[in-house]
């Protein structure tokens, strides 16, 4: 589960993320929306501890990982991580590159986890490709394994799909869906397109200057948008 109270962070004069709150039960997955600048990936970065926040908690299956009196290191707080600047190595096959989600764990053993990752996205047989032999979506496939494979308390994802044509990016987005329902993965997902918060998450929080403007199911905010921008952001529903 995730719990974040008060959270806050300026950069300058800019008030990025805005004394936030969230909650989300183990195993929910939920769809951080809303427009460039928003405070979306601030959001993100101060959950994964890439940001120190100013102000506020952020507690993490019970334990603070930043608050006044914690700051727990990214590495340590079991999260995954599947951002857009968290491309693969492109010098490491994609055996290595899901390898490196466990560091930590025997040789044998990890070979082993690591393979059944692949198998779960559909790379089975393809551990020993390079990066940039690979189509984008089976990329995305790869970061999608190399996140999942220490199995996660919490994976944080930053426009995962952005880089896919619609096609590849519905069947890529469909599939990590389904891996995160069925290891009832708690998952923060940033996606500017509402069709996609509405496919993966449980519940929608759309940002708006740093703020949360409305926060609900899917349904509440396509019928009951509470402002102008929600409103327009699910017009753009195909
Ligand atoms: P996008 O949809 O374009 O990715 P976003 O919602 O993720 O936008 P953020 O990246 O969180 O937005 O940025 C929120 C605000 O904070 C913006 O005004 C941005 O310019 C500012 N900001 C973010 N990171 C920094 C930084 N490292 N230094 C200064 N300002 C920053
Ligand atoms: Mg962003």
């Amino acid at each position: 589960s995730l719990l974040v109270e008060d959270l806050s962070l300026s950069f300058g004069s800019i008030p990025a993320v805005d004394k936030v709150s969230l909650a989300i039960p183990a195993g929910d997955i939920v769809a951080l929306v809303g427009h460039s600048g928003s405070g979306k990936s601030t959001l993100l970065r101060l959950i994964a501890g890439l940001e120190r926040p100013d102000s506020g908690r952020v507690v993490i299956n019970g334990t603070e990982v930043s608050g006044p009196n914690a700051f727990v290191p990214p590495e340590r707080r079991g999260i995954g991580m599947m951002f857009q600047d968290y491309a693969l190595f492109p010098h490491l096959s994609v055996l290595k590159n899901v390898l490196f989600g466990l560091r930590r764990v025997p040789a044998g053993e990890a070979r082993e986890r690591a393979r059944q990752a692949l198998d779960r996205v559909g790379l089975g047989g393809r551990e020993d490709a390079f990066p940039h032999a690979l189509s984008g979506g089976e990329q995305q496939r790869v970061a999608l394994a190399r996140a999942m494979v220490p199995g996660p308390d919490l994976l944080l994802m930053d426009e995962p799909f952005s880089n896919l044509d619609r096609r590849t990016r519905d069947i890529i987005r469909d599939e990590t869906t389904a891996v995160l329902r069925e290891s009832g993965t708690t998952t923060v997902v940033v996606t500017h397109d509402p069709d996609d918060a509405m496919r993966i998450a449980d519940r929608i929080v759309m940002m708006q200057g740093g703020r949360f403007a409305q926060s609900g199911t899917a349904e509440e905010l396509y019928q009951h948008p509470a402002s102008l921008p929600v409103a327009r952001f699910f017009c753009e529903l195909n």
